[in-house]
């Protein structure tokens, strides 16, 4: 069995690779070709965004891939064949991993210790395709252990769950990219999905917007937990944190440990 999960798990790993670096060699281009706000001269951010990405990606097949292979082969219970397959089962589970996501992320915001961690993805001054693979590696692995609770507790079959990872990789690239949609299109779309207008102000150096559009696919969790911020967003918001700078890669890699960490 767990032979079984570790090879399913390597092919499915490609899978969701291959849609995410198509997804995001896509956007990456195209927010370069349709600029929503004008792009920064410096290359600093850019550095700091791919050194933290550099060290998710080598940290994730000794840490991350092993506790979602954990949860795979410690279920707390047996799902009847009925509920493994199907559309409706799999959308079922992708709706409400992306539910647990939008209350770990208020967490992530609100719990102190959380916020130290998090924080490092808020300190980046502009927002592109790179904002979405810029996070503390302590982030990343505390959320993928988290994670295991609604799958062992659902007895999630672990394809739903690889699913919902490519689907929600997807949907982070997208609403932390720069790409000019057309107004009309993305208003209509943040109805239903997470789109850049929406997640931007997340960015929004103004303490009130940071804490508010907590959602990463589906738009509803905002506004069906009073958490959605209504400031439009403008083309020269000013991202980041409130009167906070952003640091070099060695500081923010230490900053979730670091008593004055601002
Ligand atoms: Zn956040």
């Amino acid at each position: 069995m767990e032979g079984a999960v570790q090879s399913f798990l390597s092919a499915a790993g490609g899978a969701k690779v291959l849609a995410a670096g198509a997804v995001f060699a896509l956007l990456f281009i195209g927010e370069r070709i349709l600029s929503a706000a004008p792009p920064p001269r410096s290359r600093q951010r850019l550095l700091r965004n791919l050194g933290l990405w550099a060290i998710v990606l080598a940290a994730s097949p000794l840490i991350v891939a092993p506790i979602t292979a954990f949860g795979a082969n410690h279920l707390l219970w047996e799902r009847p064949d009925a509920w493994r397959a199907g559309l409706v089962i799999l959308a079922a589970d992708i709706v409400l991993l992306d539910l647990w996501t939008y209350w770990m992320h208020r967490a992530w915001h609100r719990v102190p210790v959380m916020w130290r961690f998090h924080k490092v993805h808020h300190f980046d001054e502009f927002l592109d395709t790179t904002s979405a693979f810029r996070f503390h590696l302590g982030e990343v692995v505390i959320s993928a252990a988290l994670r295991l609770i609604p799958i062992m507790a659902l007895a999630m079959p672990l394809a739903h769950v690889l699913a919902f990872e490519t689907v929600f990789i997807c949907a982070v690239i997208f609403h932390h990219s720069n790409l000019r949609l057309p107004a009309g299109f993305e208003r209509a779309l943040s109805k239903l999905m997470v789109t850049p207008s929406i997640h931007w102000v997340h960015h929004h150096a103004v303490m009130k917007d940071t804490h508010s559009n907590y959602a990463a696919i589906f738009s509803l969790w905002d506004r069906l937990f009073a958490s959605r911020s209504t400031t439009p967003r403008t083309r020269e918001m000013k991202i980041g944190l409130e009167s906070v700078e952003d640091k070099p890669l060695l500081r923010l890699i230490l900053t979730p440990f670091m008593r004055s960490a601002s």
